[in-house]
């Protein structure tokens, strides 16, 4: 054995006993590993079709349980664990044959409204210029006033959003009473801590200035994950929540979060030996456990390059496949805030918190201003929450103009580039040849997208772009592994950046060491603030924050286990069980090709029907809105009607991703878009025309590596 092996060897054994199993007897290590291991069945999702059922039903088969749930009012799961991987015993199904109902709209649900008087509320700091005017991408916009004033839409705030939870809050629902929480940011901290709010009976509110996850929650690597890299830090407690979370957003949303398989090419050169990478795949899965998509792999040289034709052969020691998750970040964020609205929270975007407002010493409230309208109005809360992700400090400034900053945010970008010049069949996860940094190539459709940079920021986190130097990076490391792509800044179609809020720490680690952790604080005023983590472990950051909050209303949090809680059992919305196989007749009786289908299914789930609906309505709908991309005109109404979108930007970028997915950022559908969504908000033409050219705008300020296709190029 080579004195790097024994090594290597060595920091595995204490690795392995720094997790506690090997100073545990081993019958009970075996446990655990066997309880880690077995059952490695395939993730898929079956329907059948049982003919002792009146009913559809629905097989969702997993890692490590089948669970079975009836279409029908009464949601009926049962979980079993199939020692065999075979599908429940007929006997099973046959029982639940005996529950009955009609299908049930989860959006029904109303929420308890509950008046508090109201205090009159101090104003304490103000932001300067929280961006006033300006959008989150930088370009002017004025305030809009328009069909939203009118006078019948006021009156609706009386019984609040609990009656359409599918409608943005406006400033009167906002205003109209004194609410428990108030949620500041509609990222993904604050989407999770309104539906844990809301699951524990709490009246809720999240606003967001901008559109909901139009910060760092649409700017992420869209990875649902332990985080293999943080094994190399220890952070051993982390990647184990967020390998739980993994199976948790598996099971809540798996038109959503999908499992992905990663090949990790091993190459002479790299600061990891294969040894090391082997032991850190074995201790990924064994933390695990049972919610593992699938064990790891080791390959050899001659395996990756079946695997993976195109990889560097030159170097290349081996590697190994192994699996995490996929999701589209920004639409998870969506769905979050939508089964936070189900329950009863109002959420509400394009809405910006202005100042805090004070009661005695105590933060009670906020003024916020509706940035459609120009409005502005005092909200009322027994507890104010800041989730503003990289404006936490900003916010946490309205408390205590004094506060030192509680975070050392870091730059991340990405460039997308057409994926048949890599041409690679799984996910990459690998050393950057430049400096070592773990870096991904991730499939996107016909597209990869290569990420990311780490590097310490003092950008505003109003205006976060990739630079020149970040795309060139991205492409020569994976040009590096990949020598046959050659690719040049001119196949970046598309580029994005975000600012991780990371936690700033005593040691003052560099930016790749610093801990992904979270924190939950309470400000001189008793303003909450949530700070860290990351997209995978936002449940648990809610959980954290919720019963923080309880403490500050002066109830007891009652323990419970997070992996088990309502918020770990109910599905996001579109993720209930379903039948792809109704789903695709009910399309192409619409008139939709397989194609259009699988790309609703991929994205609704069990809420494609609805999609139908409108096209029922208006027969219109199925045509697709861009000449290169599958998204149709259904999608747009739905995205107005149910998921908040106001101003064409939510639609192109956050709602459709026509941004980053077709080679013009969406331009060919801007006009088609426009008309859709003018039918549903009344829209006249002047608005219209300042929508398009706004969106315009933004597209043309997005960096990428060549000039944006005209609408006539795209549509050759
Ligand atoms: P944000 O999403 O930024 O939300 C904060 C919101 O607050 C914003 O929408 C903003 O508009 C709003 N706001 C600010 N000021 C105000 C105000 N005055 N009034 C009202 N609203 C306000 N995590 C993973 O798990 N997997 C990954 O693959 C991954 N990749 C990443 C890659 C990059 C490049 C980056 C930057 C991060 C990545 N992360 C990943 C981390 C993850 O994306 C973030 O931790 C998470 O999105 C942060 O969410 P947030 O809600 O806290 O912040």
């Amino acid at each position: 054995m080579h004195d790097n092996q024994r090594r290597d060897q060595r920091w595995g054994l204490a690795v392995l006993e720094e997790m506690g199993l090997l100073l545990r007897a081993p019958s009970e290590l075996a446990l655990d590993l066997e309880e880690g291991f077995e059952d490695e069945v395939t993730v898929r999702s079956q329907s059948i079709l049982d003919p002792g059922h009146t009913r559809p039903v629905e097989v969702v088969e997993e890692q490590d349980d089948v669970e079975l749930a009836q279409v029908g009012p009464i949601g009926l799961e049962v979980g079993f664990n199939p020692a065999d991987g075979k599908p429940p015993p007929a006997g099973l199904i046959a029982s639940l044959a005996e529950f009955g109902g009609v299908l049930v709209d989860r959006h029904d649900i109303r929420a308890e409204l509950r008046g508090r008087d109201g205090v009159a509320p101090v104003p304490a700091g103000k932001i300067e210029d929280p961006d006033a005017g300006t959008d989150q991408s930088g370009v002017r916009g004025k305030p809009i006033a328009g069909p939203l004033l009118e006078p019948q839409r006021r009156n609706r705030c009386i019984d609040g959003q609990g009656m359409n939870p599918s409608a943005r809050a406006t400033i009167w629902d906002l205003t109209a009473r004194r609410l428990d929480v108030l949620v500041i940011g509609g990222g993904i901290t604050g989407a999770g801590i309104a539906r844990e709010a809301a699951m524990r009976g709490l009246s809720v509110a999240v606003v967001d200035r901008g559109d909901f996850g139009s910060g760092t929650s649409s700017r992420s690597s869209r990875l649902i994950h332990g985080g293999l890299r943080y094994l190399e830090h220890r952070q051993w407690s982390l990647v184990r929540e967020s390998l739980i979370e993994r199976s948790v957003l598996l099971r809540i949303a798996p038109h959503l979060v999908r499992p992905l398989s990663f090949l990790f090419p091993v190459f002479a050169t790299d600061r990891l030996s294969r040894w090391k990478i082997e032991l850190g795949l074995t201790l990924y899965d064994m933390l695990a456990l049972r919610g593992n998509v699938r064990r790891h792999r080791a390959l050899s040289k001659r395996a990756v390059l079946e695997e993976e034709p195109l990889l560097r052969e030159r170097g290349l020691a081996g590697g190994a496949l192994y699996w995490d998750a996929q999701c589209d970040d920004a639409r998870l964020t969506l769905a979050v805030l939508r089964s936070a609205a189900a329950h009863g929270a109002l959420v509400s975007n394009h809405m910006c918190v202005t100042a805090l407002e004070l009661e005695g010493e105590r933060a009670s409230g906020a003024t916020i201003e509706d940035r459609l309208t120009g409005v502005q109005g005092t909200v009322h809360a027994r507890t104010v929450v800041n989730a503003a992700g990289p404006w936490v400090d900003q916010i946490r400034r309205l408390e205590d103009p004094a506060e030192p900053p509680l975070l050392a945010p870091t730059r991340g970008a990405h460039v997308m580039v057409p994926r048949n010049r890599i041409g690679h069949q799984h996910a990459i996860t690998f050393l950057s040849p430049i400096d070592g940094r773990v870096m991904f190539v991730l499939p996107w459709g016909d597209r990869s997208y290569i990420g990311t940079t780490d590097t310490d920021s003092g950008d505003s986190p109003d205006h976060v772009v990739a630079t020149e130097t970040d795309m060139l990076y991205l492409l020569r490391s994976a040009n590096a592994i990949f020598p046959n792509a050659r690719l040049a800044l001119e196949d970046v179609s598309v580029s994005w950046a975000g600012l991780r809020p990371l936690l700033r720490d005593a040691r003052g680690s560099g930016p790749g060491a610093r801990s992904r952790e979270h924190s939950v604080s309470t400000g001189r005023r008793g303003l909450i603030t949530v700070a860290g983590g990351k997209l995978t472990t936002f449940r648990r950051m809610a959980l954290a924050a919720v019963d923080q909050i309880q403490v500050s209303l002066g109830t007891k949090p009652i323990p419970h286990d997070p992996s088990k809680s309502r918020t770990a059992t109910e599905p996001l919305p579109g993720g209930d069980a379903y039948r792809v196989e109704t789903l695709f007749a009910r399309g192409s009786g619409r008139g939709l090709s397989e194609r259009t289908v699988a790309h609703l299914v991929g994205q609704y789930g069990s809420e494609v029907p609805t999609l139908y609906e409108f096209i029922a309505e208006w027969p219109e709908l199925r045509e697709p809105v861009h000449p290169r991309h599958g998204a149709i005109g259904a999608q747009v109404v739905h995205a107005v009607r149910r998921e908040y979108a106001r101003r064409i930007d939510d639609v192109m970028i956050r709602r459709l991703s026509l941004a980053y997915e077709t080679p013009d950022a969406g331009l060919a559908a801007v006009d088609t878009v426009s008309r859709l969504m003018g039918r549903e908000l009344g829209w006249d033409d002047t608005r219209r025309r300042e929508e398009v050219e706004r969106y315009r705008e933004l597209a043309s300020a997005i960096p990428r590596g060549r000039t944006l296709l005209s609408d006539a190029d795209s549509g050759s």
